[in-house]
């Protein structure tokens, strides 16, 4: 446990959905506070007014408030003379954009956009890396609104700092440059806004994609001139998509969580799945179905992978099944009949439906694709298929007849699946193949060799319905 009390951030620009990448950086940010008792922000990065889609910061709560990631600070729960979302703090960053004017650390840009194209031909023509600051001006004016305002590297040295996951990592004074603060529009730049925000806001660990790292010398270069105390980085592992082993990104068709929402995917499976995408609970430690207590208990930064973490939905469905059977069985069973079409909802089917799914949208899926319909109607039988192997249609009527006997003999109150497995495991074991009774009985029932078990499709459908297939078989 570290000796500060731990606060972390997750700081989305308000650009549409949240794809897994985003949510899963925002949940190792939550779980890192959770873990230390300490505090989460959400703050939203919204500079780039080109770029924001309307709707987007409704749709990015909504998506924590799924989860079960709740923050303690955030546009919607601020405090005096503090609050989250950056196009209300542009007088904070003025105020920091002084500071590095006072202190030498910032100046006016004037050049046009054409002048600074033709350098970086030319340095490309040279096969050189672009350097602004090789064309800083000597004596640039006085820093008025309606210029970029660049900071000044006034040392251009190697940088070397430590990632709590990549562990140290250095770079060349070529990754160090004028970079601009505050744009010719007024609005500072994600690179200088989040610094600012991260000195004020007291963030002690920066959890966030390793696309930030190569800019992180200049991000170092800026909390050295204002002598500010820098967080530690922890950079989370990039997803990699099924298809072409390729990051996955909204351009890669990473779809919205909320649709796995609607899906029928429950909250606490995909908290648990994305936990796993670069993080496990230590070596020895095999567990993957694990609660949010667990996993808020076991989770550390030094167990977060490097390399790449793999999507994969199979293993998703496969969670969510393990989350569903920790359910109560009330719970399954409201929710299979909320999710089973009108005129299905019919508690008996419960067993059944729960046997053939991993997310409760496969309830209306499988409802839907007519895998149900046996229940609710008669189904459609061919003579020649109730023939066991090389039985005859003699045996077969006879047995049958002999099964719809015992049958008749359970009181249709009792008409359950046990007592209809007695009843029919008393017959089938009394003739020299069981085949010839349960196969026919079986068909006869559902109109499908591969079906739920006959005792469960007679439970179901009743006693008369079983007995009126079985005797429409003969
Ligand atoms: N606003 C940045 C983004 O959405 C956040 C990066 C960070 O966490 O610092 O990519």
């Amino acid at each position: 446990m570290e000796d500060k009390k731990v606060v972390t951030r997750f700081a989305p620009s308000p650009t549409g959905f949240m794809h897994v990448g985003s949510v899963r950086t925002a949940l190792f940010a939550w779980l890192w506070a959770r873990k230390n008792n300490g505090i989460f922000i959400l703050r939203i990065e919204d500079t780039d007014k080109k770029r924001e889609v309307e709707g987007s910061i409704e749709h990015i709560m909504e998506t924590l408030r799924w989860l079960g990631l709740d923050y303690d600070a955030g546009p919607d729960k601020c405090e005096p003379g503090m609050c989250y979302t950056q196009s209300e703090r542009l007088e904070i960053y003025k105020k920091y954009a002084n500071i590095l004017i006072k202190k030498g650390f910032a100046y006016s840009d004037v050049s046009s956009l054409e002048e600074i194209e033709q350098f970086r031909k030319k340095a490309e023509e040279e096969k050189r890396a672009f350097l602004f600051r090789e064309h800083r001006p000597e004596n640039p004016p006085e820093w008025k609104e309606g210029f970029p305002l660049r900071f000044k590297i006034k040392e251009p040295k190697r940088t070397v700092w430590h990632d709590a996951v990549r562990g140290e990592l250095t770079a060349g004074p070529e990754a160090l440059d004028d970079f601009i603060l505050i744009k010719s529009d007024g609005y500072p730049t994600y690179n200088f806004a989040h610094i600012v925000d991260d000195i004020e806001m007291g963030i002690t660990h920066v959890v966030r994609g390793q696309e930030f790292i190569s800019s992180t010398p200049n991000y170092i270069a800026v909390y050295e001139a204002l002598e500010a105390p820098q967080p530690t980085y922890v950079t989370a592992p990039p997803i990699m998509g099924e298809e072409g082993n390729k990051k996955m990104g909204k351009r890669e068709g990473a779809k919205d969580v909320l649709e796995y929402r609607n899906e029928g995917y429950l909250p606490e499976a995909m908290f648990n799945f994305l936990a796993l995408l670069g993080w496990n609970p230590g070596s020895g430690d095999n567990r993957e179905v694990m609660s949010r207590e667990e996993i808020v208990e076991s989770f550390d930064l030094t167990h977060i992978q490097k390399s790449g973490a793999q999507f994969n939905e199979e293993k998703l469905d496969w969670i969510n099944k393990e989350h569903i059977k920790k359910l109560s069985p009330e719970q399954i069973e409201k929710n299979i009949l909320e999710w089973l079409p009108e005129g299905m909802k019919n508690s008996k089917l419960v067993p059944v439906v729960l046997e053939r799914i991993s997310k409760w949208g496969d309830v209306k899926d499988i409802a839907e694709r007519g895998k149900l319909d046996l229940f609710f109607e008669t189904p459609e039988i061919q003579r020649e298929k109730l023939i066991f192997k090389n039985s005859t249609p003699e045996k077969i009527s006879e047995n049958i007849k002999i099964v719809i006997q015992a049958l008749g003999n359970i009181d249709e109150n009792n008409f359950t699946t046990e007592n209809v497995k007695d009843a029919l495991m008393l017959v089938a074991n009394m003739g020299e193949s069981r085949g010839e009774v349960l196969h026919p009985v079986r068909y006869a029932l559902s109109g499908s060799d591969k079906s739920p078990d006959p005792f469960i499709i007679a439970s179901i459908i009743g006693k008369n319905e079983t007995i009126s297939r079985l005797q429409k078989a003969i």
